[in-house]
């Protein structure tokens, strides 16, 4: 079966998705959508193993689009992920790839949320769920949730799900599924777990496991520093002055520990913030939206907190604490050197850590080795001379470039990013287009990053001007 397909066009796809997948920018297939996509288009069950980062999502979402009947609102779909996050994250691409199905319905049935507004939506119907296995779990036993006609079911990130003790949830929604419907497992890494539930469930399954090509693994530069128990935090800011990453992630084993760490960031006026368990999810949503638009440049977390965060480009990764597990520092670091950029990860590592090296060095046929604290601060220095206004970050670790302002609306008050971009650069705001970077629009609040040294002036004018003619509540995010 090796005639090699390579691009998206080779597949038998209807030309309204082929356009906007074209229009995605995405033109070849990575391995795993190449190995995946025409197993599944031929309704094969299956197994599929890619490192993250590879197109997972696409590789099960765009057979699933070709499969979809519109003419019907039954749920011909599910989808689910470990997380809330992890839940918009697909959908959000779902919906991407879906944009040509007029009419399409995709919803989210995820928990930390309220279960009515989940339930009504059913009630009205819909094509593609995504949700958490819990809370999925909850509608079905509702009857909101009616898989009758569900012909695809995809367990992503099946891997994280059973760490997360999913697995007794995750068995009943397999075993509620129509007897002939395909089931799709997808996951970064392949224990033995995944063996066992492919084999109580599917049938005939084909396996797909992607290695990583020996040049991509260099993508990712990986660096050891010691540092002594007290000088941990010493050391970070040390690693974070010398390398001055735009945006990085620094995990550590605890959350209280997160929650310190990024309290001694903020105190010498590094731009930090912390996730962890302990948030409310509007927090932590807020906390996220930060960070993804460059408000906040440093987030510290948990590896539980930091599961299904979405970033596009992050160009360190620092263990604050080694991990105890192998598999785990492959998780955390393979957070950065994405999309062919290269990308950094450096771990502190006490004395009595140093045995945790050996085993990541047996588990990924590496010998690390420590190298010296990186010493002297030549960028952060510079920063140091500039004052107000103007702020050139570039290279800066020190300041945020943007601030970010949330507004009370979103997707289901029908607001789009063209209405908040209209009303910051219109008649009323006079913001020039770069003065704004990413909006995101969640269900019922959305969030836009201004530059810092417009951001007062932004927030004036959303709260003095309407948007699409109402006026919503806007706040600065601090
Ligand atoms: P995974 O689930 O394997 O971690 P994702 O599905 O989140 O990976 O995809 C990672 C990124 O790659 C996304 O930003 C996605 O839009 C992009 N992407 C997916 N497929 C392609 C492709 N064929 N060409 C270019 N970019 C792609
Ligand atoms: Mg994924």
């Amino acid at each position: 079966m090796k005639n090699k397909l390579e691009h998206f066009s080779d597949l038998d796809l209807p030309p309204l998705l082929l356009e906007v997948i074209a229009e995605l920018g995405y033109t070849k297939m990575t391995p795993i959508q190449a190995e995946s996509i025409p197993v599944l288009l031929s309704g094969r069950d299956l197994v599929g193993q890619s490192k993250t980062g590879s197109g997972k999502t696409a590789a099960f979402s765009i057979p699933i689009l070709r499969n979809i009947n519109m003419k019907t609102r039954a749920v011909q779909a599910l989808i689910l992920c470990p997380t809330r996050e992890l839940c918009a994250q697909v959908a959000r691409e779902v919906r991407r790839l879906g944009r040509r199905h007029a009419g399409l319905q995709v919803l989210v049935g995820s928990g930390g949320q309220f279960i009515a507004p989940q339930v009504g939506a059913l009630e009205k119907g819909a094509h593609i769920v995504v949700g958490t296995p819990g809370r999925v779990l909850d509608l079905i036993q509702r009857k909101s949730l009616i898989l009758s006609k569900t012909t695809t079911l995809v367990l992503d990130e099946a891997d994280r799900m059973l760490d997360m003790g999913f697995e007794e949830d995750m068995e009943q929604i397999l075993a509620a599924l129509p007897r002939k419907c395909q089931s799709v497992f997808f996951s970064a890494t392949f224990p033995q777990s995944i063996t066992d539930l492919s084999a109580k469930y599917q049938q005939n399954p084909v396996t797909v496991t992607i290695k990583d090509a020996a040049g991509e693994e260099a993508a990712i530069e990986e660096k050891f520093y010691e540092a002594g128990l007290g000088e941990k935090t010493t050391a970070l800011i040390k690693i974070l002055e010398h390398h001055a990453p735009q945006s990085a992630i620094v995990f550590t084993n605890m959350k209280a520990v997160a929650r310190e760490v990024s309290d001694a960031l903020n105190n010498t006026g590094i731009s930090a913030a912390s996730l962890h368990g302990d948030l409310e999810q509007f927090e932590r949503d807020r906390v996220m939206a930060r960070f993804r638009n460059q408000s906040t440049r440093i987030l510290v977390a948990t590896d539980v907190a930091a599961r299904g965060i979405d970033v596009e480009s992050l160009d360190l990764v620092v263990n604050f604490d080694c991990p105890s597990k192998p598999d785990t520092y492959v998780h955390r670091i393979g957070r950065t050197g994405r999309a062919g950029k290269t990308g950094l990860a450096v771990s502190i590592v006490t004395p009595r850590e140093k045995f945790k090296l050996a085993l990541i060095g047996e588990y990924t046929s590496t010998k690390p080795v420590i190298s010296p604290l990186p010493r002297g601060k030549p960028q952060a220095e510079k920063s140091d001379v500039i004052t107000g206004g103007r702020d050139n970050t570039e290279s800066v670790i020190k300041a945020a470039r943007m601030e970010t302002i949330s507004i009370s609306a979103g997707r289901k008050d029908k607001l789009r990013p063209g209405d908040i971009l209209g009303a910051l650069t219109g008649e009323s705001g006079g913001l020039k287009g770069d003065d704004v970077g990413k909006i995101e629009i969640h269900d019922r609040i959305s969030y836009v990053a201004v530059r810092k040294d417009v951001a007062q002036h932004a927030l004036k004018s959303l709260i003095e001007g309407k948007i699409k003619g109402r006026t919503f509540k806007v706040m600065l995010l601090r």
